[in-house]
């Protein structure tokens, strides 16, 4: 049996309120807490940041799921647990969706450590547990808006915590079933095995945290690497927008370094105009080359009619 650091001591029932916040200050990476309250007084009720530095902004869903876990880790197994939130995601998690994720063996589940491990952590206790969503304007609500601040001042204070995501023993479904499943989750399994073992492209790396910078200096929004990718399939974009600005983002255009790997073709590296290495920066923004004002000027031209004709 695990030893439980702490465990809340009622033995008959409790209800616990959680919520997640995030602190976004200007200039700052946005950092993300979860929130539990049990009542005023108890030395359980806390704000703890999650763990994943990267991902820390839009997945509310996910601060609450972490909550959850909290939630259910300092409660005693044998005690009857309420877990009230103001949001549907975790109930909808562990009642509807649990038993499709682990009959696909989790395969392209979001933050699966985190739902594994809260999926195991209910099955482990022996006392039941419901989940309830908070009325507008009742007590829970309240309660809920407690926990939120807990979140909020442990979100700001920027306090770096351990998360156990040990699973309990015989709780968690090793693998996926082999029964009843279908062929596109077995490939969907093979290619995320395939993709533990693939070593991303340096370059692009490089490119994805500019991105990321530059999103972030502009509209102080803190984005993914799957985010960036997501916006290149936007409807706005053309195809072939998308696929010059896909070759960017890997560094995939015939310019600057790709020339100094061919023989006696070094010279189309450098920038005839500047006499640089050319990159993509460079040629849509820094370039003295004449005709460059031009295309800026028509750009912001067209861009301008757009705004006009929009909603
Ligand atoms: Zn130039």
């Amino acid at each position: 049996m695990r030893q439980r650091a702490e465990t809340i001591p009622t033995p008959e029932e409790v209800e616990i309120f959680i919520t997640g916040a995030v602190h976004s200050p200007a200039s700052r990476t946005a950092r993300a807490a979860a929130g539990i309250f049990i009542e005023d007084g108890n030395p359980s009720c806390k704000g703890k940041c999650i763990p994943v530095a990267g991902e820390q902004s839009q997945y509310a869903a996910e601060l609450f799921r972490v909550a959850a876990l909290e939630a259910t880790k300092i409660t005693h197994r044998d005690t009857i647990l309420t877990i009230t939130s103001t949001q549907t995601h975790i109930m909808e998690a562990m009642n509807k969706k649990l038993p499709d994720w682990e009959l696909e063996g989790w395969v392209d589940v979001k933050h699966r450590d985190v739902l594994r491990c809260l999926a195991a952590e209910l099955k482990a206790r022996r006392a039941r547990t419901t989940f309830k969503i908070a009325a507008p304007a009742s007590p829970e609500k309240a309660w809920c808006l407690k926990a939120s601040i807990l979140a909020k001042q442990s979100a700001r204070n920027r306090v770096e915590e351990r998360w156990d995501l040990t699973l309990p023993p015989n709780t968690a479904l090793p693998g996926m079933r082999l029964q009843g499943n279908r062929q596109h989750v077995f490939y969907r399994s093979i290619r995320e095995i395939k993709d533990r073992n693939r070593t991303p492209r340096p370059s692009t790396l490089k490119m994805l945290d500019a991105v990321r910078k530059d999103v972030e200096a502009a509209f102080g929004r803190y984005v993914t690497d799957a985010d960036i990718w997501l916006a290149l399939t936007a409807k706005d974009l053309l195809p072939r927008t998308t696929q010059f600005l896909w070759k960017g983002l890997h560094k995939a255009h015939r310019i600057g370094n790709y020339w100094n790997h061919i023989p006696e073709c070094g010279d189309r590296a450098i920038c005839q105009e500047c006499g640089v290495l050319e990159d993509l920066e460079h040629i849509l923004l820094r370039c003295t080359s004449p005709g460059q004002n031009i295309v800026w000027q028509t750009a912001e031209t067209l861009w301008r009619r757009k705004k006009k004709s929009g909603p």
